[in-house]
């Protein structure tokens, strides 16, 4: 099994959402992102920030998360026509050029 790269999980996210009755509208896309980001704040608080689960509240998991967040990533740059990973090795790069003296000493 080879690893798992930001392209072949584009592709693979492409057949399974194909096979499965296609993808929502783009706009309905960027609303789910938004709900797993909140998903993702919500785990976050609850690890750093101090918000305890409410009783009989399953705690949400930061890396289920994650993975939600960026399989609707996938989904939407799929009906955007945008590679993955093109888009980070773009981000990579300016990231590297433009910030590469921005951010020192900020503890994360
Ligand atoms: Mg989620």
């Amino acid at each position: 099994m080879s690893a798992l790269t930001l392209g072949n999980l584009q592709d693979r996210i492409d057949d399974w959402v194909r096979a499965h009755g296609g993808y929502f509208p783009p706009l309905a896309q960027v609303a789910r992102l938004t709900e797993e980001l909140g998903e993702i704040a919500r785990a976050a608080n609850a690890r750093w920030g101090g918000k305890t689960p409410k009783p009989g509240e399953a705690p949400v998991d930061l890396g289920t998360e994650i993975g939600d967040l960026l399989f609707v990533l996938a989904c939407l740059a799929n009906q955007a026509g945008v590679r993955l990973d093109a888009a980070a090795e773009e981000a990579l790069a300016r990231t590297a050029g433009r910030d590469g003296s921005r951010f020192r000493d900020l503890g994360g």
